[in-house]
Formats: structure tokens, C-alpha cells, sequence
């Protein structure tokens, strides 16, 4: 996919975290405005951006959100924008104006602000990285033609993936918790390998998918004519890409069978790995990328690696050529000169997301900074921007939620004791991490060059690949964060049982500490136990309290907790997302779970936290009224249908409008403080109500 982020890791296979939004393929910059040099303010409960004229009780979002879509048009270069998109821009305009003054030569900037002034001082000149063309990656595509036999086909592909740290070569590696021994990290071995964003796109049937298949065969012969290849010979390398891609997609597990944890956990050792691909030499692939495959493996689709093996056998070692040289230039064709870029461009942003313009050159840069040297940026963001007064508040906040959740498990009917027991352990052990790690990661061994755009990058993505692969074998540090502090987002990890919001999540207009608690309950106390619940969504539940994949669950209580998600899953595929396309609600399970436990959670929390103050009435909103505008109003959005089609079949999310809608309608708190009738759209009766947690 497009961002370096995604790339690396493809959408075919991540690490698995429970996001709060799905943003990296969605945000854009815009191109006319300069740095800022502070956060603009807007308020978590903004009037204007209410459609007072809807009814609250038919669709909340549109009354809630209904001037905040007419008061922003999508913009050319964006395929959607949304209140944490906004927030994001404006966080990246901050970020562009800290990295501005840090690129200044200047001898008082101290080692952090050096390495990350310098790295972008780099990135920003476009000239002598237009300049280099081909050049930076010529070694790396002549070790490709080198190769005269597939017994060197390990050690070459141990070399890509050590300088890209990308997922286009079959596999990618990584270091992850064992799933079920979650004190020990082990290795990792995605499948991986396509292209295309999905292994839908190679077999589905509908006339877009082969519009998209069609299209993908035509950038990848672009491609090859860049590097030079004949229109012959670009035609035919680019069909023997599809070929091969297409045999590893057909076996990679789908999006929903990847939701399941005992799918993707395959423990595995070396010998067994070289069992199921003996055509590759692995013991020099591991040697080459820094991999220790002890004291076991996670083999994650043992089903792929047979596809592999034939591939491997199979395929000449011409074609296993080109399918590497590929892999390779797709990886960096965005860290080269313009004719790279631009076809990149115009077929993972344009054609896929239709997003009309290519985003500025400080947007890149910003975005990299981040992604690769993402604490040492933080370290900066934090120190000017996050006061330690709002990190306490908003840890006072999560300590209201959890006690609301202990009080839910203790009043669930349909829980037994034993069950009950495990869950309020579980519980007790799930950690908070507000804002930024408490030790801030060394970056001081990566050479950063004001010259050397593509060495810089390079030289931080092996940095970032040897500390994952260095983990192996180790004990997990508990410690650690998988986002950064600029980050507008948050996540749950079932491994590690935390639940993490960096510091630009918890920022006006989402915490806004200027406000009253009903919109910052409603909109940060939504997602801190929205995350918290993935702890206990229809996933979450299989981990327990020290992170490993086991069952705590009595039977009946397992089917009690699936018939309550069945009834959450039939809700959510009614609702239609674009043309004919309706949720699949298979795969947004979790999330919706998540959305409706978390607003529970909140609306308790901020009773139990308001209890003994008169609240007032304010912009024309009772209390009440004002936990569920500002709850809704952290959704406001508008998508492109291109979009909207992207992540119908890749997004866990549900669509914005029924991120909100959907939860309310389950909420009797939503229906008596706007007084609605019962047969107004967003009411249902008790017995048709879902609930959980
Ligand atoms: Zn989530």
C-alpha cells in the first residue's frame, strides 16, 4: 500500500492491534498553508457543527455532525476528511513548523533536535533526490541479477528485506509476544508477498476487483519500463508478477480468518520451517537479515509457505527475478525522483483511494520523521505541547472507566462466578499508558546525513528492523510503545493487555481541557473504554490478564457472550455503506464491539464522577444531551465512495454515521435524554437492545 508504514508490514498481514480509527490511508495534507508554530483550538463540543434542523432521534450524527460536513468539503488531495484527520493536519503543520526551525543549522540544537532537523533537511531537498534518479537503489537490483542458482535465493531475499524491511518478498519478519507463553518473544514470519492491498483483489469475481487487477498489471509494466525494460519485455515481467502474486494470494488466509488468533499461531521450529519450503536456504536468509529463529517460531500461514515452496520449485529463477526486482521497486519506488514517485502516485493514491493530488513534500517528510524516528519527534512534541497536569487528568478519567468496568462484570446476568472471577483479573491486570513512555527510545546509534535523503532512510528502517529482531528470545519489555506520542490515535494490544493513547490524541478538540466533563467523557472517555473493551471484544476475550491466547471462559458463558455479539453483528450488516455494499459486520465485529462498550463505560464513569455537582445546561444542551453530541462529534467525517468501497472490505471500522448511530440505538441513557419516541429510528425495545459489557 501507499504509506512507508503500511508497506513495510503490508495490509495483507500486521501486527495485530485494535486501533481507535483507521487514518493512514485516509489523510492527506493541505497543500496552500504554511507550518504552525501552536495547536489551533477548537472546542470537543462545537455548536457549529451541529444540523440542529435534524432530528436527534433519527440520526444523531447528522444532528451532531450535520455543519460540520457542510463546513468541510473534501479537499483535492484527500480521499476523506474527518475530525481526527483534521486534528491530524493540524498536528502535522505543528510538527512541519517544530522540524522547520530544527533543520536550521544551528550549533545549539542538542543531539535529538539535530538528528531529526537534519533528517528532514534532507528529505526536504527534492532536487538532489530528483537529481539521483535510479542511482541509490542500482546495487541492490544488480544483487538481484547476480544470482545464478535458487540455492542463493535465501541469502538474497535475507538481503532485501534487511535494507527495506518490506513485506513484497513472500514473507516479512518480525519479533512478536508468543501467544500463548506471552513472557517470550519469538519470531515472526508474515505471510505476505502481493501487491495489491488484499488477497481479495487477485480472486474476487466483481467487475471492480478485475478493474483493479487490470489496473495494478498496467502500473507494475510502467514500472518495469522506468527501470528500463522494453514495452515486450515490461508486458511480460508484469504478467509474471500477477502470476506469482496471484498463486500466493489464492492461498493466504482471508481478512476474517486472520481475526481469528488460532489461525495465524502456528509454533514452529527451523527444521520445520525448512520442511515446509525446502526449496529456500533459510538458515542464510535468517543470517542475513539478522533473524534468530529460536527458541521457536510463529509461523503465521503454513498454508502460504506451501504456496512458496511451489513457487520456488516451480517458477524459473528468471521469473523469480522479476517478481524480487519488483518487489523491490515497489518498496522504494516513493523514496525516489519524480517519474518513480508519480506512477506510484497515480496507482496506489489515485486510482485506489482517488485521492486527485499528491501530497506536499513536508507532508512526506513529517510522515517519515515520524514513522522512523518517532520518539525522538514525540520527545520534542511533548516538551512544548503536553503539559503534565492534562496527562494526570486524563489518568484520573481512565481510573473512573476501569472502576466502571469491575462494576459492570460484577452486574452482568448472564456471567457466571468462575467466568466472572477471570474477567475481573484480567481486568485488574490491563495497564494504561497515557501520553508518552516513561523512557524515551535511543536512536543515537543511526548516522543521519543532511546529504543523504535515501541513506538516512535506510540506514533508520535497518535500525528499526535489527531492534525487533534483536527482541527475540528476550523477555518482553512491557515498557514499550507501539505509536508514537504525535500520533492521533490509540490502540489496545491483547499481548501486552495495555491500553495506550498518545499524547496528540488526548488535544482539543477530542480531551480539551478548557470544557465540561459531559463532551470529554463522552468523546475520551468513549475511547478510552472503547479500548479497554477490546480487551474484552469477540478477540480480546481470548487472551487473558498476562496476554496469552487462553481460554478463561466456562462454555456457557462463551455462548452467552457470542450470542450477545451475534445480536451486535445482525445490527451492523443492515446498514449499507456504498451502492450495494452492506458492513461486514464479520469483520467490524470487534470494533463495534468496542464502540458500544465504551460508551457505556463512559456514561458510567462520568456519573460516578459528576455524582455529587449540579451540572448545567449549556449551547441549548441539557448535560445528558451534551455527553452524546460530543461523543458523536468525534466522528464527524465525509469519504469519497472510493474510499468508502477501500474500506468496506479491509476496514474493522464501521463507517463513521453507524459508529455512532449504531451505539446509541443501544443506549436507553441516549433515548431519555433526547426524549425520544419509541418509534423513532434510534429506539429500540428492551428485548431488541444489545448489550455485552
Ligand atoms: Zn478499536
Amino acid at each position: 500500500m501507499k504509506a512507508f508504514l503500511l508497506r513495510r508490514k503490508s495490509s495483507s498481514e500486521s501486527r495485530w492491534l485494535c486501533l481507535l480509527a483507521t487514518l493512514l490511508v485516509s489523510t492527506a495534507g493541505y497543500t496552500d498553508d504554511g507550518p504552525f508554530t501552536t495547536l489551533p483550538y477548537s472546542p470537543s463540543l462545537n455548536p457549529e457543527s451541529m444540523d440542529r434542523s435534524a432530528n436527534p432521534c433519527e440520526d444523531l450524527y447528522q444532528y451532531a455532525c450535520g455543519g460540520w460536513i457542510e463546513n468541510n468539503p473534501i479537499p483535492p488531495d484527500q480521499s476523506r476528511i474527518s475530525t481526527y484527520g483534521k486534528l491530524y493536519v493540524d498536528n502535522q503543520r505543528y510538527l512541519w513548523g517544530i522540524l522547520e526551525e530544527l533543520a536550521q543549522d544551528d550549533p545549539n540544537r542538542n543531539a535529538n533536535q539535530k538528528m531529526i532537523g537534519d533528517y528532514f533537511a534532507a528529505c526536504m531537498n527534492i532536487e538532489a533526490i530528483d537529481q539521483a534518479g535510479l542511482e541509490p537503489l542500482q546495487a541492490a537490483l544488480k544483487s538481484i541479477q547476480l544470482i545464478d542458482n535458487k540455492i542463493q535465493l535465501g541469502q538474497l531475499i535475507g538481503d532485501l528485506i534487511a535494507l527495506t524491511d518490506s513485506s513484497n518478498f513472500f514473507i516479512a519478519l518480525g519479533s512478536d509476544q508468543d501467544a500463548k507463553q506471552s513472557e517470550v518473544m519469538i519470531g515472526t514470519i508474515y505471510a505476505t508477498g502481493l501487491g495489491l492491498p488484499d488477497r481479495d483483489y487477485y480472486v474476487a469475481d466483481d467487475p471492480q476487483k478485475k478493474a483493479d487487477r487490470e489496473h495494478y498489471v498496467e502500473h507494475v509494466t510502467e514500472m518495469f519500463r522506468l527501470l528500463g525494460r522494453d514495452d515486450e519485455t515490461a508486458s511480460r515481467d508484469a504478467a509474471t508478477v500477477m502470476r506469482i502474486e496471484t498463486a500466493l494470494a489464492e492461498a493466504s488466509l482471508t481478512v476474517v480468518e486472520r481475526r481469528d488468533p488460532h489461525k495465524v499461531y502456528h509454533r514452529s521450529t527451523l527444521d520445520e520451517l525448512e520442511a515446509m519450503v525446502p526449496a529456500l536456504n533459510w538458515k542464510a536468509l535468517f543470517d542475513a537479515s539478522g533473524m534468530t529463529p529460536k527458541p521457536w517460531l510463529n509461523v503465521r500461514q503454513p498454508g502460504f509457505m506451501n504456496e512458496m515452496q511451489q513457487r520456488i520449485d516451480k517458477e524459473s529463477l528468471d521469473d523469480l527475478k522479476v517478481y524480487l526486482t519488483w518487489g523491490l521497486i515497489n518498496s522504494r519506488a516513493d523514496l525516489l525522483s519524480a517519474p518513480f514517485r508519480d506512477q506510484d502516485f497515480a496507482f496506489y493514491s489515485a486510482y485506489l483511494e482517488g485521492i486527485d493530488e499528491q501530497k506536499p513534500r513536508w507532508r512526506t517528510c513529517v510522515s517519515l520523521i515520524d514513522d522512523q524516528l518517532g520518539e525522538a519527534l514525540g520527545k520534542e512534541f511533548v516538551d512544548r505541547n503536553f503539559p503534565p497536569e492534562v496527562r494526570d487528568q486524563v489518568k484520573g478519567m481512565s481510573e473512573q472507566i476501569h472502576q466502571a468496568m469491575e462494576e459492570r462484570i460484577d452486574q452482568l446476568a448472564w456471567m457466571s462466578p468462575e467466568t466472572r472471577l477471570q474477567a475481573k483479573e484480567k481486568l485488574a491486570k490491563m495497564r494504561d499508558k497515557i501520553g508518552y513512555p516513561d523512557q524515551w527510545r535511543d536512536y543515537s546509534s543511526i548516522v543521519i546525513k543532511r546529504d543523504d535523503f535515501f541513506g538516512n532512510v535506510t540506514r533508520a528502517t535497518g535500525f528499526e528492523l535489527q531492534r525487533q529482531l534483536a527482541r527475540i528470545g528476550k523477555p518482553v519489555d512491557r515498557s514499550e510503545w507501539f505509536m508514537t506520542p504525535a500520533t492521533v490515535n490509540a490502540y489496545y494490544n491483547p499481548s501486552m493487555n495495555d491500553i495506550n493513547f498518545p499524547a496528540a490524541v488526548l488535544m482539543p478538540p477530542l480531551y480539551d481541557p478548557r470544557m465540561d466533563d459531559a463532551p470529554n467523557y463522552g468523546n475520551t472517555g468513549g475511547t478510552i473504554g472503547h479500548e479497554l473493551v477490546h480487551g474484552f471484544d469477540d478477540e480480546g476475550r481470548q487472551y487473558d490478564g498476562d496476554g496469552n491466547l487462553r481460554d478463561w471462559w466456562t462454555a456457557e458463558d462463551a455462548a452467552a457472550f457470542e450470542e450477545r455479539a451475534q445480536c451486535i453483528r445482525d445490527q451492523y450488516a443492515t446498514y449499507r455503506v456504498v451502492d450495494d455494499i452492506f458492513i461486514n459486520a464479520d469483520l467490524t465485529s470487534g470494533e463495534d464491539i468496542a464502540d458500544l462498550g465504551g460508551l457505556i463505560l463512559a456514561w458510567q464513569a462520568w456519573q460516578a464522577e459528576t455524582a455529587d455537582q449540579k451540572l448545567q445546561a449549556a449551547d441549548g444542551l441539557s448535560p445528558d444531551q451534551r455527553f452524546f453530541v460530543g461523543f458523536a462529534q468525534w466522528a464527524c467525517s465525509a469519504e469519497r465512495p472510493e474510499v468508502l468501497r477501500l474500506h468496506a472490505a479491509t476496514d474493522p471500522h464501521s463507517p463513521p454515521r453507524y459508529r455512532i448511530n449504531g451505539v446509541v440505538a443501544n443506549m436507553p441513557e441516549f433515548k431519555d435524554a433526547f426524549r425520544c419516541p419509541e418509534e423513532a429510528p434510534l429506539v429500540k425495545t428492551d428485548a431488541e437492545i444489545c448489550r455485552i459489557w
